[in-house]
C-alpha cells in the first residue's frame, strides 16, 4: 500500500515538474562527499549504512589512484547524490535501466542533473560490490575529464570492477574455459560494445567478466605505470587503439596481436 502511494505521489511530481523525479518524495542524509536520498522513513537504516560505506569506498579508491585532493570536488553542493529506489521494481520503472541493471552512476543525468549513484534497497551486494563499482565510475570520469567518451566503456567497466571485493579471482576462474573453448567475444566486436544497448544477460555478464580479465591483464602483465599512461592518452582525448600502441607499442604491434597475448594469459598460459 505505502508503495503504491509512493508511485502515486511520483507520477504526480513528475507529471507537474516536466522531466525532472519529483525532488520533494525523497528524504535526504548527508556526509562530506555524499548524499543520500531515500523515500521512506523506516529506510534510514540503510540509508546511514550506505553513506557511511560510500565515504570509506571513496577514501580508498582515493588512496588506490593516490589523487586525494579530488576528493574536494565532492564536497557541499557537489556532493555526489546517491539515490535509494526502495525496491528494483520502482527503481527500473523510473529509471528505464534495463532488467538486469542492478544500479548505475551518471555525472549529468536527465533524471536526476548532477553526479549520481542510482541503486536500489535490499541488495546483499550493495557494500561489497554496487556502491564500489559506481563510485569508480564517478571518480574514473571525474580523472578523464571531457574526454571520458574516447574510453571503450570495456575499459571504464573493467576499472570499475577492480574495486569489486573478490571480482578478480572469481572472474579469472569464469573466463579460463570460455576463452579455451573459443566462446569469448572477439575484440572487434568487444570494442565498441555497449552493456546498456545489451539485453541478453549471458552476453552481458561475459562482457564485464572480459573487460575485468582484459585490465588485469595489462595491469598484472605490464605494470600500473603502463595503465596510467594509456588512461593519460585517453584523458588526451586520444582514440583507443593509437593509446595502446603508444604506451604498448613494443609489445602489442596491433589489436590482434593485443586480442592474442590476453588469449593466452586468460588461458593460464602467460599471455
Ligand atoms: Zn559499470
Amino acid at each position: 500500500m505505502r508503495l503504491i502511494t509512493f508511485f502515486i505521489l511520483i507520477l504526480v511530481m513528475v507529471l507537474c515538474s516536466g522531466n525532472a523525479v519529483a525532488q520533494e518524495a525523497f528524504i535526504d542524509m548527508k556526509s562530506t562527499h555524499f548524499m543520500v536520498r531515500y523515500t521512506l522513513p523506516e529506510e534510514s537504516a540503510a540509508a546511514l549504512e550506505v553513506l557511511s560505506k560510500a565515504e570509506q569506498i571513496l577514501d580508498r579508491i582515493s588512496r588506490d589512484i593516490g589523487f586525494v585532493k579530488y576528493t574536494d570536488f565532492w564536497t557541499w553542493d557537489k556532493r555526489v547524490k546517491i539515490i535509494l529506489f526502495p525496491d528494483q521494481i520502482s527503481y527500473t520503472r523510473f529509471t528505464g535501466q534495463a532488467q538486469w541493471s542492478r544500479g548505475y552512476a551518471s555525472r549529468n543525468s536527465k533524471l536526476f542533473r548532477d553526479r549520481v549513484v542510482v541503486t536500489y534497497n535490499g541488495q546483499a551486494e550493495m557494500n561489497s560490490a554496487i556502491l564500489p563499482h559506481e563510485i569508480a565510475h564517478l571518480v574514473f570520469w571525474d580523472l578523464l575529464g571531457q574526454n571520458y567518451a574516447a574510453a571503450p566503456e570495456w575499459f571504464e567497466e573493467g576499472i570499475a570492477q577492480l574495486e569489486e571485493q573478490d571480482k578478480r579471482d572469481i572472474v579469472r576462474e569464469a573466463m579460463r574455459p570460455v576463452v579455451i573453448s573459443g566462446k569469448h567475444i572477439p575484440f572487434h566486436v568487444f570494442m565498441n560494445l555497449k552493456p546498456s544497448e545489451m539485453q541478453d544477460e549471458t552476453q552481458v555478464s561475459l562482457f564485464y567478466a572480459q573487460s575485468l580479465s582484459v585490465v588485469l591483464f595489462l595491469i598484472e602483465k605490464y605494470g600500473q605505470d603502463s595503465f596510467y599512461r594509456l588512461s593519460k592518452e585517453l584523458r588526451n582525448g586520444c582514440k583507443f587503439e593509437i593509446a595502446l600502441t603508444r604506451v604498448y607499442g613494443g609489445i602489442f604491434t596491433s589489436m590482434s596481436e593485443f586480442e592474442s597475448r590476453w588469449l593466452k594469459y586468460a588461458a593460464g598460459d602467460g599471455g
